[in-house]
């Protein structure tokens, strides 16, 4: 069981001698990984340890790979969107050289109108003009096939190759495959290749000159040299898929072809999307349709003449999809491609079909939006159309171009006994880990197929992640979120609050939830929509309390492995004493490097979690008097905030039109404000005699979240009940005084106890553990009080003048409104803090420029 990054990153390793990285998400654990093989000794398959360099930028690593490549060494590289675009000036030079090498791309989104981490083919199909072979990978255990296929192939036809699969949804995905043995890869590189590949490196033994500057007279000529080269490629990959074939058993094509021979609607798609269009075909034509997808997988060179052999003599139409965009072309490249060559085709009379077919092309899946099996039932169904929509959209609404297709229902098209579970947690408190580790239980000791997908916010520690697994005996063709779960739980109770986790519940399905409250009282604590989904889908209802739990093994809030062992319990996959056994080993691989006694402490965890999980007995009535917190913004908030903000901040960003969302990617300011994520389980309480005014905690608050404000006193009579004030230190004039946290974007992440320099002591005058601000555990009771005060201190009382105070000192700066406030950083981030203090320091005036990720 390994990801897509892992699976490549394996066969790199063991096929290179030099790797320059840079990294860049979603591909930057295949460097990750080189760089720990190399850590821990690991050689290639010809005994040497690979050197792997981390360079000052993807330009650097590319220009590292020129150079290396130049002197003969077997070189590569791992990227993905902007990081690959500044790839390419160097990769011009690299082809131009007839230079084999691999670039190993998870392919992902270019920043245009916003940045976006996630996948799509926008990058590499920057790239089609470089020379680079383009090679694509439709699952976890293509990315380690065609990675060799890949290298086997660039040393015989001199051309160089990107090896490409989907970021995150491929590089992400953990995944069941086979893993190559060292001889199948020394069998699949041929050593004179690799001797004639070192012979053409510059060297002073052999001395040529290369690079040199050609004038209008010749430079033409040069540029067609190349020809050759290409014109064989195509026949070169598909000999080593034939080899591989015969050394693994695993087929591949340049085209292959999926579906009734006699099938009359073609799709034809590359990257992991293929696959999903292959369960739906399946599902299809097992109905009795006949319906095909051409799956593409060598995408430059393009062979013409391998693609239009794919196709049945049946065909009668075709949709090409594409998953990137080309503003203003007369077609996006896959279609364009496919379309010329069927032209060709036809006129030289090469095509399996003597009339044209209809063609029309479509652009599914930008940024990760999820390629779902009825977006493919509707592009078959487009076809059916005396005339389909050509240059669709699938998968959004497009209000302004109108260029959709219409959506059915949800349909599942997979493998009815596959088992699918979703865990909704909270980024860093260890439900990804988990799951990761419960699938690889599940891969390696069942005979099942099994899938990880695993979909985190961009802002990460602190928010919502949801784990998509699934397993089943037979081959899992669904890189698509889970959509009908057999199993859903949650986490972290606030979750419940806000979404409904139980629509994608199956009926006679199971929910289980981490709360605080008992089995006796939690069905009135459930809103009333939940308390219905778990009526009418006759749910099956369990409940922990596993945050006290952790708490009295010493493991806070890490309540990871009391779920995961719930969840071994209830779905019954293997019996205890076995899936207790690997839980254990797992966690002992996982944690082992902490020591013993974290190691102990997990496994206690193990061993207490099924003699605290409790069944729910599910009324026949909902009797719930609160609802789903529909609005999570405030009323006063502007129409963009409520029109598009709140959709995406309630789960339900998909549903977002294109006439909803701003043209040029320009949003008004200050908008975190709204957004009340209330993540954190605990936060912190102010002792007023302790504390000595110092306003380190407003300081190092990563989010803004905990303030300090000096003030006429007499506005503290109209605060409310619980509103802590005291009479402010250091001023002349008679102030007062509070420390007031935000309850619900506070993340509990400790930072401002952590520095705060007071410590109560007890009555001896000994210095106690205990801080003038201390983390607690928050109660509902805790937060409407704390949300009033926050509202009381932000709102009722004013911010003070900033000519009276003085700025060079932290008390005095942290009495001034920071102007970044309530950032989704990670919790505990130590870079906003800074940001912040520069807005209270130079307040408006002022210009921040930053790098993407956390720079
Ligand atoms: S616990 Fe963290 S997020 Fe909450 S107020 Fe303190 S520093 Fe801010
Ligand atoms: S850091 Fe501690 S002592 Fe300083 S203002 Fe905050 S609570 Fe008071």
């Amino acid at each position: 069981m390994m990801d897509g990054n892992e699976a490549t990153a394996l066969v790199a390793h063991k096929t290179n001698e030099v790797i320059a990285i840079y990294p860049i998400t979603p591909s930057s654990n295949m460097g990750e990984h080189a760089d720990a093989y190399s850590a821990a000794g690991q050689t290639n398959v010809w005994g040497t340890v690979p050197t792997v360099c981390e360079m000052q930028s993807e330009g650097g690593a590319s220009g590292a790979v020129h150079g290396a490549l130049t002197t003969g060494a077997l070189t590569t590289t791992f990227t993905a969107s902007q990081g690959l675009l500044l790839m390419i000036p160097n990769m011009f030079k690299i082809a131009g050289e007839l230079t084999a090498t691999v670039f190993h791309v998870s392919a992902r989104s270019i920043a245009c109108q916003a940045l976006s981490i996630f996948g799509d083919h926008s990058d590499v199909m920057a790239t089609r003009q470089t020379g680079f072979a383009l090679l694509a990978s439709n699952s976890v255990q293509e990315a380690h096939d065609m990675a060799l296929i890949a290298q086997a192939a660039t040393l015989e036809s001199r051309v160089p190759f990107i090896h490409f699969f989907d970021g995150f949804r491929t590089s992400h995905e953990v995944n069941k495959i086979e893993i190559l043995s060292d001889e199948t890869i020394r069998e699949m590189i041929d050593d004179n290749l690799v001797f004639e590949h070192r012979a053409r490196g510059l060297n002073p033994d052999r001395p040529s000159m290369r690079g040199t500057a050609q004038n209008p007279d010749v430079y033409f000529q040069g540029r067609e040299t190349v020809n050759p080269f290409y014109e064989k490629t195509p026949a070169i990959v598909l000999k080593a898929m034939k080899k591989f074939a015969k050394l693994t058993g695993r087929e591949y094509s340049l085209f292959e072809y999926v579906g009734d021979p006699k099938a009359e609607r073609i799709i034809v798609a590359m990257g992991s999307g293929a696959e999903t269009i292959h369960e739906v075909v399946e599902y299809l034509n097992a109905k009795g349709e006949k319906v095909g997808l051409v799956k593409a997988r060598l995408y430059r060179p393009f062979s013409a003449e391998h693609l239009v052999k794919a196709f049945p003599k049946t065909t009668k139409s075709i949709a090409v999809l594409d998953r990137t965009k080309e503003p203003g072309c007369a077609g996006e490249p896959l279609y364009i491609d496919v379309r010329n060559s069927i032209g060709e085709a036809l006129e030289n009379k090469a095509a399996p079909f003597t009339h044209w077919p209809k063609i029309v092309g479509g652009r599914y899946g930008l940024g990760s939006k999820d390629f779902t099996p009825n977006q493919v039932l509707a592009v078959f169904e487009n076809l059916n159309q005396d005339k389909p929509k050509n240059h669709f959209t699938v998968g959004i609404v497009d209000d302004v171009s109108k260029t959709h297709l219409e959506l059915g229902e949800s349909v599942e098209t997979g493998d009815p006994k596959t088992f699918s579970a979703m865990f909704y947690g909270l980024g860093s408190d260890g439900t990804v880990g988990a799951n990761k580790d419960a699938i690889k239980v599940i891969g390696d000791h069942t005979k099942n197929n099994a899938q990880g997908y695993f979909v985190y916010d961009s802002k990460k520690s602190g928010s919502m992640t949801i784990s998509h697994l699934r397993f089943g005996e037979k081959q899992l063709r669904c890189p698509y979120l889970v959509s009908h779960a057999n199993f859903v739980a949650c986490h972290n109770f606030s979750f419940v609050e806000k979404y409904d986790m139980l629509k994608n519940l199956k009926t006679g399905g199971t929910f289980l939830l981490e709360t605080e409250y008992s089995k006796d009282e939690i069905w009135d604590k459930l809103p009333l929509e939940t308390q219905q989904r778990l009526i009418d889908k006759k749910a099956k209802f369990y409940v922990i309390n596993a945050i006290k739990l952790a708490e009295s093994v010493g493991l806070g809030n890490r309540i990871n492995l009391f779920m995961q062992t719930c969840f071994f319990e209830i779905s019954k996959i293997l019996p205890r004493d076995e899936y207790m056994k690997y839980l254990k080993e797992a966690a002992k691989k996982t944690y082992g490097r902490k020591g013993e006694e974290i190691v102990k402490m997990n496994w206690k965890a193990i061993d207490m979690a099924v003699e605290n999980l409790f069944e729910v007995k599910v009324p026949a009535k909902a009797t719930a008097k609160t609802k789903l917190k529909a609005a999570m913004v405030l009323k006063s908030a502007p129409k963009l905030v409520k029109d598009v903000l709140e959709p995406i901040l309630a789960g339900k960003g998909d549903d977002i039109t294109v006439g909803q969302m701003p043209l040029d990617g320009t949003y008004p300011t200050g908008t975190s404000q709204y957004e009340k994520r209330n993540v954190g389980i605990y936060m912190p309480a102010w002792d007023i005699e302790t504390c000595i005014q110092c306003g380190m905690c407003a300081l190092v608050c990563p989010h803004a979240a905990i303030r300090t404000k000096v003030y006429d006193p007499k506005l503290a009579t109209k605060a409310p009940k619980t509103f802590k004030t005291c009479k402010a230190k250091g001023f002349k004039e008679d102030l007062g005084f509070t420390v007031q946290v935000a309850p619900e974007d506070c993340t509990g992440c400790g930072a401002c106890v952590s520095i705060c320099p007071a410590f109560q002591k007890d009555a001896s005058g000994k210095k106690l553990e205990t801080k003038a601000i201390n983390l607690v555990h928050k109660d509902e009771t805790m937060r409407v009080n704390e949300a009033e005060n926050w509202d009381f201190f932000l709102n009722k009382i004013p911010d003070p003048d900033r000519a009276l105070i003085n700025l060079n000192t932290i008390k005095g700066t942290q009495y001034v409104k920071p102007l970044i406030e309530f950032s989704g950083a990670c919790a505990g981030c130590g870079e906003t803090a800074y940001i912040k203090l520069v807005t209270q320091i130079c307040g408006d005036r002022l210009m921040i420029a930053n790098a993407t990720g956390c720079s």
